[in-house]
């Protein structure tokens, strides 16, 4: 080696990456930066770029900066990349070790401040042994920290400084452990909200909204006002009873995260509940502010707020799994959220979410549509008129039709099902987050437009079928009969037997606000009018 290359600056790059729970053993990335950087210039190392990850976990390898510096390792622009300790590159060892071999694959040497990188296979079963060691160490102080934990609270301390509302935390004096203490402004307002829930039988928005007149504040709140989850929580806390607990919940990885991410900062951010056995109840003993007899009322009351509350009241909806949007979607019944009306809103904004939904109709009114659905049927089925107008016209459609074979219904309907199952599949895919919203068009179109194509064959064969059976058609008297009865029978039903009688008569509610389009048959031998014979008549109307 000549003293030229010795010389010669290697150019590299840096990786950081410090978590933000654990800044506080790990430093921030400024201290480790500072430490890589004078590293660096004491070999004569030339930073080309710094990649980073800051306040992110460990736990996982995928990251935004250490996934850029890996594509950018295949470019070969660099020699090699620098970084702190091992640990930056993940927690685990098995991870670091992916990552080292595909960035020596690629030619790039590894280098950390405070070890060396293994450069032969010896190096490597020590470096192995070493990093198997860390993880070893990690995991043994991780539960001593546990353990420790659990002891503490047997023996009385108070593990958070954050008392709950009601309650300020004394911290802990020579020889004696923090505690909570009462906080008499604090507990009179949590008396107040436990009486309003027990006695006056207000609902936790009602609280909400009373707090807010009364200008009372919640301890930490980014906005200054309560929120329902803050009460319900409050509401529930047994330490306003004299019972602390601690770990009643761990921390999880979110089974239905809220939205798809590439990326995650903390993988565990949900929270489960441990059964209740398993919570460790702290012995210090914590001020009463609230008795049993109230703190159990509440709970009751808050079980029949629940049940009375409006949205999860069932709504009755005529036409609920009948009615679609011109868009293709079905409309699904939706309860009174800011007003009193119930409203059929075309589903697509439930597929679209979290993008903005692309169907603009807006919700129908669905009392009032039920309301015009339920006339036309009754008013069709009660008039012999209208009733003999809709035969007629069915027959002349039938009769334009041609002539053609379709294949077995039966075996037509039961490929429609595999189908619907199968976009239901994806849709439960879609929905545990396993993939995005254009991948979940892109595999339930194709299944929709096969389900559209044979659904027609369907009923056309179904139309062919009757055609042979023209000669079997009701006379007029027969029709007279039924339309007198049906009149009759039609009148002051409750919502059941009319929901009964949609279900049979109505095959599709098609509409917006401006028009709807109904289409159906209608069986003259419905239980409720006393008529026999076994034919179907096909009618549509429109109507605005
Ligand atoms: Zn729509």
């Amino acid at each position: 080696m000549t003293d030229e290359t010795q010389n010669a600056a290697k150019l590299i790059v840096v990786y950081g990456r410090v978590s933000t729970s654990n800044q506080e053993n790990e430093g921030t990335i400024e201290t480790q930066l500072s430490a890589v950087r004078e590293f660096a210039q004491k070999n004569n190392y030339t930073i080309v770029q710094e990649y980073l990850d800051d306040g992110w976990s460990g736990d996982s390898i995928v990251r935004p900066a250490l996934d850029q510096l890996r594509m950018d390792a295949k470019k070969k622009i660099w020699e090699g990349v620098l970084m702190y300790d091992p640990d930056r590159l993940a927690r685990r060892y098995s991870y670091q070790e992916l990552v080292m071999d595909e960035l020596r694959e690629a030619g790039i040497e590894v280098i950390f401040v405070t070890v060396s990188a293994p450069k032969n296979s010896e190096d490597k079963i020590l470096h192995g042994v070493r990093g198997l060691f860390a993880e070893y160490e990690r995991a043994k102080i991780t539960e001593r920290f546990r353990l420790g934990k659990i002891r503490k609270v047997k023996e009385g301390h108070v593990l958070t400084t954050e008392a709950p509302y009601g309650y300020t935390y004394i911290r802990k004096q020579e020889g004696k452990h923090g505690y909570y203490e009462i906080n008499p402004t604090e507990a009179k307002i949590v008396k107040m909200i436990f009486s309003w829930v027990a006695n006056d039988g207000l609902t936790i928005r009602k609280v909400v909204r009373k707090l807010q007149e009364l200008a009372i504040k919640p301890q930490r709140s980014k906005r200054g006002v309560w929120s329902t989850s803050t009460l319900t929580t409050l509401l529930r806390n047994k330490a306003y009873i004299g019972e602390a607990h601690w770990g009643s919940s761990y921390s999880v990885v979110p089974e239905k995260p809220l939205k798809v991410q590439q990326y995650k900062k903390i993988k565990k951010t949900s929270r489960r509940m441990k059964p209740e056995e398993e919570w460790i109840a702290s012995k210090i003993p914590v001020p009463v502010i609230i008795d049993r007899e109230l703190f159990s009322r509440v709970r009751e009351q808050l079980k029949t707020n629940f049940a009375l509350c409006d949205r999860n009241k069932k709504n009755q909806y005529l036409l609920a799994g009948k009615i679609k949007c011109i868009c293709g979607r079905t409309r699904g019944g939706e309860g009174p959220q800011h007003g009193k009306h119930l409203y059929y809103r075309c589903n697509d904004r439930n597929y679209s979410f979290p993008l903005s939904p692309t169907c603009a109709q807006k919700g129908i009114n669905a009392r009032i549509t039920d309301k015009l659905v339920w006339d036309k049927i009754a008013g069709l089925m009660s008039s012999p008129e209208l009733l003999a107008k809709q035969v007629e016209r069915w027959m002349s459609t039938k009769r334009a039709k041609a002539k053609s074979s379709f294949g077995d219904i039966a075996i037509v309907e039961k490929e429609i099902s595999k189908l619907k199952d199968q976009e239901e599949r994806y849709n439960k895919a879609y929905g545990a987050a396993l993939f995005t919203i254009e991948k979940l068009k892109e595999y339930t179109d194709p299944i929709r437009a096969r389900m559209a194509a044979l659904e027609s064959q369907i009923i056309k064969a179904g139309q062919e079928a009757d055609r042979i059976n023209v000669d079997l058609l009701p006379t007029k008297t027969e029709t007279k009969i039924f339309t007198r009865e049906a009149g009759k029978a039609l009148k002051n039903l409750n919502f059941e037997t009319r929901r009964a009688i949609v279900l049979n008569t109505v095959e599709k509610v098609v509409g917006t606000q401006q028009q709807l389009q109904v289409s159906g048959y209608i069986p003259l031998t419905l239980n409720h009018v006393e008529y026999k014979t076994s034919y179907r008549y096909c009618w549509a109307s429109q109507r605005r």
